[in-house]
């Protein structure tokens, strides 16, 4: 297996054969200065997002199994917003075929395949709370051999069904804020069965069981999570989980809870060295949008939209496209009401408003 990020073909061939004659791909239309924002697809993928450039993962396939926001937590800092179906029942919440189906469409385009460094499950909300999980993950190893990623809570992780369902990826990513309870009910406001003891014994176990990489996220809220006495519980948890890789980051984008502030730079990395193991900062301080030539599409930036609020920046980042005519499809995307705009941090972020 070969870990992301690697460098990105846009030429080579990919090895995944077509399993349908036809692409019903989403348009690949670029967005041109003037022009009226492409059509829409006939069959548009909803599930499917990106290829997006992600500083951990390098170019990612977000899959997403969930309608927004379907959580075991509801965490101050969520990106999509509040929680409204706060729940730890696992089940089929989108039929496990149609997304099947829409990993096929993708890799129908050879192309378009082989600029993925790295297929990542995700979801509006905590992915291990769809049933199909572990079908998803085998049809994915089946169908490409491009590393499959899972980013989890953690909340179901003492059960062993799921663990063995996560087994099955190279990469699992999962969180960890806070390891005393009184800071992890602050700030992940999990669902009331969710234990954290079994969510750290499960993390442990499952770095004992599973063949992947275990790379723990650890988010860090200014004076929710980030006392001695918090660094001093993460690293016990640490010490019984031993992740491959520890990463630390704050709240970057627009928060669930204005009241969620972020560390700075210089706190992050200090609490950064403190911490047992493996440690980086993966925190985005805003970095510059690359000159890059390629034209943005609608059909590409309303699903990264949805899922997370973004500036031009990152847009530009993530996908590789052209600020000036980024910008021009983000201001015909918000005239025509298909996304919105809000100031944080005095950024201007741009987001697909809740339905
Ligand atoms: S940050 Fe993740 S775990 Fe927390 S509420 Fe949002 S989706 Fe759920």
């Amino acid at each position: 297996m070969t870990l992301p990020p690697q460098p990105v073909s846009t030429t080579t061939a990919c090895s995944v054969g077509p399993s349908r004659p036809t692409c019903h791909a989403p348009s690949l239309t670029p967005f041109l200065p003037g022009k009226p924002i492409p059509d829409q697809p006939t069959q548009p993928m909803k599930h499917l997002f990106g290829p997006v450039n992600s500083r951990r993962l390098g170019l990612s396939l977000g899959i997403d199994l969930l309608p927004r926001k379907t959580c075991s937590f509801d965490c101050i800092y969520c990106e999509l917003g509040s929680t409204t179906d706060l729940t730890c029942t696992r089940r089929e919440y989108i039929p496990t075929g149609t997304l099947c189906d829409e990993i096929d469409r993708f890799l129908v385009d050879p192309e378009r395949a082989a600029r993925v460094d790295v297929f990542t499950i995700t979801a509006s909300g905590e992915p291990t709370l769809h049933s199909g999980l572990g079908e998803i993950i085998r049809h994915l190893k089946k169908k490409t051999d491009r590393p499959v990623a899972v980013l989890t809570n953690g909340s179901l992780l003492h059960l062993a069904d799921v663990r063995h369902e996560l087994a099955l990826a190279d990469i699992v990513v999962p969180s960890l804020d806070a390891a005393r309870p009184e800071s992890f009910r602050k700030i992940n406001r999990p669902a009331r069965e969710v234990e954290l003891n079994a969510i750290i014994d499960g993390l442990a176990a499952l770095r004992k069981e599973g063949h992947g990489q275990l790379w723990l996220e650890i988010l860090f809220v200014k004076g929710v999570n980030d006392t001695a006495a918090d660094i001093t519980a993460l690293n016990r948890a640490l010490r019984l989980i031993r992740p491959h890789r520890i990463q630390c980051n704050t709240v970057v984008r627009p928060p669930a809870e204005p009241f969620a502030a972020p560390l700075t730079l210089i706190a992050l990395r200090d609490i950064q060295e403190q911490l047992a193991g493996p440690t980086a900062t993966i925190a985005d301080f805003a970095g510059p949008a690359p000159a890059t030539q390629r034209l943005p599409m609608a059909s590409e930036i309303l699903p990264m939209l949805q899922r997370r609020p973004c500036t031009a920046d990152d847009i530009c980042q993530a996908l590789g496209t052209k600020k000036a005519t980024t910008e021009e499809l983000l201001d015909s995307l918000l005239k025509d009401h298909l996304v919105q705009q809000i100031n944080h941090n005095n950024q201007e972020y741009y987001q697909v408003p809740n339905e």
